[in-house]
């Protein structure tokens, strides 16, 4: 697939904020919130910030209709990518609910066949990466996604291909809004334009087109997980959870007939909504208040090989954590976390895995725009501008903006404690 050239389409999007800027009277330019322009590719190009301001503790004198303008500006940056990114990923979510449905309506023994989830995997990526490129008219278009479509192509995939085929132009049908009818080689080909290598500049999509495969199989939580880099940085991230309710975990325990389904979406500097996939008005949403680490709750992976639940445990314990792990597979764990259903995530994978961008950019700019802090175990940010891997220290540590500094030294403690205790064996 082409990979984006060096400017990419951020030139196209990019400027806006500038030319809106431009287009105002002196007297009502407005004052961008804190550290959002530092945020975006675009940072020196704004004429009307002072260096204190950009560092965002300036302020004084911003009259209120700047900061609103400010704020109106922001929130036209990226409109139509986060519109396509949540039709993208809704139609996919349909697509794996209804594989989903019928392995679970299957036998025992198709239970176990893993063939169900390729399919599903294949056909969620070819759905988003069509309806990215059906909608987006840009002459370059760039997504990093974790399937490719060589064992496709191999001898005796057909009927798979086939299966995917169907499906993918059944999903496609159902909407109703393209009329089309892709063939096989139109699904390959919309599954390999997912073969960009991602970067520093330029433009690029991320996906994974069913985060939680484990999670998938076994009937429970899975996410269509999309965000949009520019300039390396994530500027916007959707993650469709159709197994999620839209109640709080603990509400749904108690009323298992509300609604389940959930659509998250966030850009920079506008927030975290959250829908139903199904469709309904968007809810702004925000991590929890709690303020001692001892009300709160932690989100962990279901699967202990994908990180290490001893070392949740001894953090949390450290941490005076009272209530159990909530253990749920895929990003809907960043989802539950932007919402407040838990307070704190954790996430340490066994050593020698590396972590790939598509699982984290969705989700962290989600909890982001939600008031959240997403750092390394050191308490750096996470970089996705270093192309499809992160170069981290140890995992990956979610929570409020409060309780992270608290959260960074029972972190820092407990592996130290760990290391010494591998030492002296
Ligand atoms: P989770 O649902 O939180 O367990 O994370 C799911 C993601 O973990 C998958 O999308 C995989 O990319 C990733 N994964 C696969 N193998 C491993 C592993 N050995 N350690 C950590 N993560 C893994
Ligand atoms: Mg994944």
């Amino acid at each position: 697939m082409a990979a984006m050239g060096a400017a990419g389409a951020a030139g196209s999007i990019a400027p806006k904020i500038p030319r809106l800027v431009r287009s105002l009277p002196p007297s009502s330019r407005p004052h961008p919130p804190p550290g959002f322009l530092k945020r975006l590719p675009f940072a020196g190009n704004c004429r009307h910030c002072s260096g204190d301001d950009r560092r965002g503790v300036g302020g004084a004198g911003v009259v209120p209709t700047a900061a609103a303008t400010a704020a109106a500006a922001a929130s036209m940056v990226y409109e139509r990518e986060l519109a396509v990114a949540k039709k993208a990923a809704s139609l996919a979510a349909r697509l794996c609910k209804s594989v989903q449905k019928s392995i679970l309506h299957s036998d025992v023994q198709s239970k176990s066949d893993k063939s169900p989830v390729t399919v599903a995997d294949y056909g969620s990526q070819a759905v988003v990466s069509f309806v990215l490129e059906k909608e987006l008219s840009t002459s370059s278009f760039s997504l990093v996604a974790e399937e490719e479509s060589g064992d496709l192509r191999k001898d005796g995939a057909q009927e798979t291909l086939n299966r995917i085929t169907e499906l993918v132009n059944d999903t496609l049908s159902a909407d109703g809004t393209y009329k089309v009818s892709l063939t096989a080689d139109d699904i390959l080909a919309a599954i390999d334009r997912g073969k960009s290598e991602g970067g520093p500049s330029g433009q690029h999509w991320v996906l994974d087109p069913i985060d939680g495969t484990k999670g998938f199989l076994r009937g429970d939580q899975y996410a269509i997980a999309l965000a949009l880099l520019d300039g390396g940085q994530v500027v916007l991230g959707v993650l469709g959870c159709p197994n999620l309710p839209l109640a709080a975990l603990h509400d749904h325990k108690h009323s298992p007939q509300s609604p389940v389904g959930c659509l998250f979406s966030a850009k920079l500097g506008a927030g975290t909504h959250m829908e139903l996939l199904d469709g309904s008005s968007p809810t702004k949403v925000q991590v929890s208040a709690v303020e001692d680490p001892a009300d709160a709750s932690f989100f962990e992976s279901f699967e202990a090989a994908h990180s290490s639940h001893d070392l949740s445990s001894s953090i949390a314990k450290r941490l005076g954590v009272q209530a159990p792990p909530v253990r749920i597979d895929s990003q809907a764990k960043y989802g539950a976390l932007a919402r407040g259903d838990g307070a704190i995530y954790l996430r340490f994978p066994h050593k020698g895995y590396r972590e790939k961008i598509w699982d984290h950019a969705a989700g962290s700019i989600v909890v982001t725009e939600a008031g959240g802090v997403v750092a390394d175990a050191a308490g750096k940010p996470l970089d996705f501008s270093k192309g499809k891997y992160l170069d981290l220290d140890t995992g990956i540590v979610s929570t409020s903006q409060k309780l992270m500094p608290a959260l960074l030294s029972a972190v820092q403690a407990s592996l130290r404690e760990t290391s010494e205790s591998v030492g002296r064996l």
